[in-house]
């Protein structure tokens, strides 16, 4: 068919307008990662909120924010030279498998606290837990020691043959010292045992990076006959022993006295024995008192915990490195948020259209992760800092768009995107002199 010039013209405006309509109607949709941005100028700064504690204390809402810590611990069991005074091989790998699982229970199903009364402290899970680790370089490890050592093999904490400050038995048995939390097993000393007037209790004691725990073999062992039938009240003692000295390491205080740094732990008078009148009727739960339960850590005392593995690099050295890789479901930002944390994730972050993502501190993206800005969603870098912190690459800021409603990134007050695949080109203001 041959087509007239008129027909022709028909066809053409009938192909204009459709395309008009389609495009008008049906707005495009395309991504694109940032390659440059400019500094917005500054605000007003808020302070060092990345140093706030309580700034880290996981959101029960959100704890995908808060990615759960996993401590590097490895275990040694000293008997004397005789083989005695301690678990052997076969008992001490039980005790170890027993103490473990129980330890990551009373961390995972964290408790309300007892204290102060009718107190409404929000019970919260401590986000870390404790895996036993082998040297990777030696195939037949399985983080578990026995050593047999006269000098090392006991624990005393008063009189003149008191030993628990001395550090000798770390150096010369610990392993993996600077990657992994070294627990060392320790018992009464049999010539103590002789004596009438020892007194006989469970004692352990926390260093920077390592602790002794003592007396879970005779805690294990210790036979309480009532009304006629053999109890054992110290067995479930020994992972609430390594819970607390652990706590220790891990920057918390005993909570009695008052100078642990956290208001939701209440002075008191630090009982183990209960009673029915004052001053031991009332009594603590919490994991850095002494006294039966230690079940309970504080919201405070998490958030400090949690300030420590994040930016102290002797504690954050004993923690496996969970976050080189994406090992989670992204986290998708719903509502608005600020982040006056510094954090290390594991996964890709998605912030929703209708809602902004603020950045004050230090965040690390596992490799090959992004960030997605939806049409309509906004992250703002203030002064915080995106990287990597494994010495790789993250693929960099993705921008959503569709028809002319964008993904929008505000970088101010000194903000840093480090390490990205798709690189960004970074327009900083020129500060007046
Ligand atoms: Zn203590």
């Amino acid at each position: 068919m041959i087509l007239t010039f008129y027909n022709k013209i028909i066809i053409i405006s009938f192909c204009m307008i459709m395309l008009f309509f389609f495009n008008s109607c049906t707005p495009q949709f395309s991504t694109s990662f940032l390659s440059s941005i400019t500094e917005t100028p500054p605000t007003e700064k808020l302070g060092n909120v990345c140093s706030d504690k309580s700034n880290y204390i996981p959101d029960p809402n959100y704890l995908s924010h808060t990615p759960d810590r996993v401590v590097k611990v490895n275990f040694h069991f000293i008997q004397n030279s005789q083989g005695e005074a301690n678990f052997n091989e076969k008992e001490g790998i039980e005790c170890v498998d027993r103490v473990l699982s129980a330890a990551n229970g009373n961390l995972w199903y964290n408790q309300k606290m007892l204290l102060p009364k009718g107190n409404d402290t929000p019970v919260i899970p401590a986000r870390y837990k404790y895996e036993l680790t082998p040297d990777p370089n030696d195939p037949d490890d399985d983080g578990i020691y026995f050593h047999q050592d006269d000098d090392f093999y006991y624990l005393i904490n008063r009189g003149k043959d008191r030993n628990n400050y001395n550090q000798d038995v770390f150096k010369k048995y610990g392993i993996q010292k600077n990657e992994v939390l070294n627990i060392f097993v320790q018992d009464h000393h049999l010539d103590s045992l002789k004596s009438e007037t020892y007194k006989d209790s469970m004692t352990g004691i926390a260093f920077k990076t390592w602790v002794k725990c003592g007396m879970w073999y005779s805690a294990e062992n210790e036979v309480v006959i009532v009304d006629g039938v053999e109890t054992y009240p110290k067995r479930w003692l020994a992972h609430k022993q390594m819970n607390h000295e652990i706590g220790h390491v891990f920057s918390l205080g005993h909570t009695w006295a008052g100078n642990d740094g956290c208001e939701d732990t209440p002075n008191h008078s630090n009982c183990w024995e209960r009673t029915t009148s004052p001053p031991c009727n009332e009594y603590s739960n919490n994991i850095m008192d002494y006294n039966p339960l230690r079940n309970a850590f504080t919201p405070c005392q998490i958030g400090r915990v949690h300030y420590t593995l994040t930016n102290r690099d002797i504690k954050r050295n004993l923690l496996k490195r969970t976050w080189c890789a994406i090992n989670q479901k992204p986290i998708v930002i719903k509502k608005d948020f600020q982040w006056n944390s510094c954090k290390d994730l594991e996964s890709h972050i998605v912030v929703e259209s209708g809602n902004t993502l603020t950045i004050r501190c230090r965040v690390s993206l596992p490799k090959d992760a992004k960030i997605e800005v939806l049409p309509g969603a906004k992250l703002i870098i203030d002064g915080g800092r995106l990287h990597n912190d494994c010495g790789e690459q993250w693929q960099g800021i993705e921008i959503h768009k569709m028809g002319r409603n964008e993904g929008q990134v505000q970088l101010m007050n000194g903000g840093v995107i480090e390490n990205t695949v798709h690189p960004i080109d970074i327009k900083r203001i020129v500060q007046k002199p």
